[in-house]
């Protein structure tokens, strides 16, 4: 891992950005803003699953003046989506709204732009100068041939240079191409002009099938050698697959802790049970538990399984008709294979209860809403909670 790039430090809400502070997870309500209902209880979804900021479109007016009762009761700081429109942005701002994003491209008059900064300022919104591929200014396009990485750091170069111009600096800036080696080259050369904090996206990465591997590769790149301090996975998809997958490439980068990491064996010819199917029943079993996060590992042998499972949180090494189960790398017992499941689910529950016991199972400055406090937040609007999601 490369050292992490130094970036000055923003607040949307609560959440640090940039300056060391934690990368962070964005997502997208997909509802119509205006719904409030739909969206508060998507924003809850989000924040539930680990979402550190919320961003919701504002298309009209109708979707504006919904925003105070979003920003009020939705839990984690909410961040206003604007194109093309002033008075969109200048309505968002005054309903309280954690953050803007702003495309440059949709919104060229200097004067406009001047005036939305001084209002930001006064409240401290930061603002995202969100430039994309496929709404770049025309005339970048005209100068490059097309979206090149060249033409977007240009577009958010002048753009943070017109921000800046008026005093303003609470400033975060993505660079987002659906090429994902151009989305690459983008950002490495921003982050050698600029201290703004950078959100990173694969814009349009499309359904999971692709999109997963899109967003891997380019945001695991780029956070792999310092750069980033908030993503946002964008996937052809419910939203909270955006967040779950955005978990699980900071988790795998060992940036955060924010879930559990199952570690599997590929299984072979010396598998004593079917690896397969063990690790998609606990994987699907411990989604659905509440536990802070832990290693959990499904090993189908006993040549690298005992060692493997004694150092994850939870293990499972297989043997002939029954499995070696460990706990905090103390070996629990023999279970045999049908009971297995079972097993490593109550020692995962054991093992978490220990966790939040000494008090460590929050991540981050995050304000997740779950149990009682989802259900309180839902009653509170007037609704009634159903599932657990
Ligand atoms: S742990 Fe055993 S079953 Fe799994 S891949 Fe290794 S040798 Fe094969």
């Amino acid at each position: 891992m490369y050292e992490k790039r130094k970036s000055r430090r923003i607040y949307v809400g609560k959440v640090a950005v940039g300056g060391g502070a934690p990368v962070s997870i964005q997502s997208m309500t997909v509802t119509k803003t205006d719904n409030v209902e739909a969206t508060l209880i998507q924003v809850h979804e989000l924040a539930t699953q680990g979402a550190d900021i919320v961003r919701v479109a504002v298309p009209h007016e109708a979707d504006a003046l919904a925003l105070p009762t979003i920003v009020e009761q939705g839990g984690v700081p909410i961040i206003a989506d604007i194109h093309f429109s002033v008075r969109l942005a200048m309505l968002a701002i005054e309903a309280g709204v954690h953050g803007l994003r702003l495309n440059p491209g949709n919104m060229r008059n200097p004067a406009h732009i001047k005036e939305v900064a001084d209002a930001a300022k006064e409240r401290n919104i930061p603002i995202r100068i969100g430039v994309n591929a496929g709404s770049l200014d025309k005339k970048l396009v005209a100068k490059y041939g097309r979206p090149t990485s060249e033409a977007l750091v240009e577009s958010a170069l002048y753009e943070i240079g017109l921000l800046e111009e008026h005093g303003f600096r609470d400033i975060k800036v993505s660079v987002k191409h659906q090429n994902v080696p151009e989305m690459i080259a983008a950002y490495r050369q921003l982050a050698e002009l600029t201290d703004v904090p950078l959100h990173l996206g694969v814009t349009e990465a499309g359904t999971p099938k692709q999109g997963v591997v899109k967003s891997a590769i380019g945001l695991g790149t780029l956070l792999a050698e310092g750069i980033g301090d908030t993503i946002r996975v964008s996937l052809t998809a419910e939203p909270v697959e955006e967040v779950k997958l955005g978990k699980q490439i900071l988790q795998t980068l060992g940036l955060r802790e924010v879930g559990f990491d199952l570690v599997a064996c590929p299984s072979c010819g010396r598998a004593e049970l079917d690896v397969f199917k063990l690790a998609n029943e606990v994987e699907a079993a411990i989604e659905k538990m509440d536990l802070p996060p832990m290693q959990i590992a499904v090993m189908g042998c006993e040549v690298n399984g005992p060692g493997e499972a004694r150092d994850a949180d939870i293990g499972i090494a297989a043997g002939p008709g029954r499995g070696l189960l460990f706990a905090k790398g103390k070996q629990i017992g023999w279970v045999p294979h049908d009971k297995l499941v079972e097993a490593l689910l109550e020692q995962a529950q054991k093992v978490a209860d220990e966790i939040r016991a000494k008090g460590g199972s929050e991540v981050g400055d995050v304000q997740v809403l779950k149990g009682a406090g989802r259900r309180q937040a839902l009653m509170s609007i007037g609704m009634t909670p159903t599932d657990e999601a």
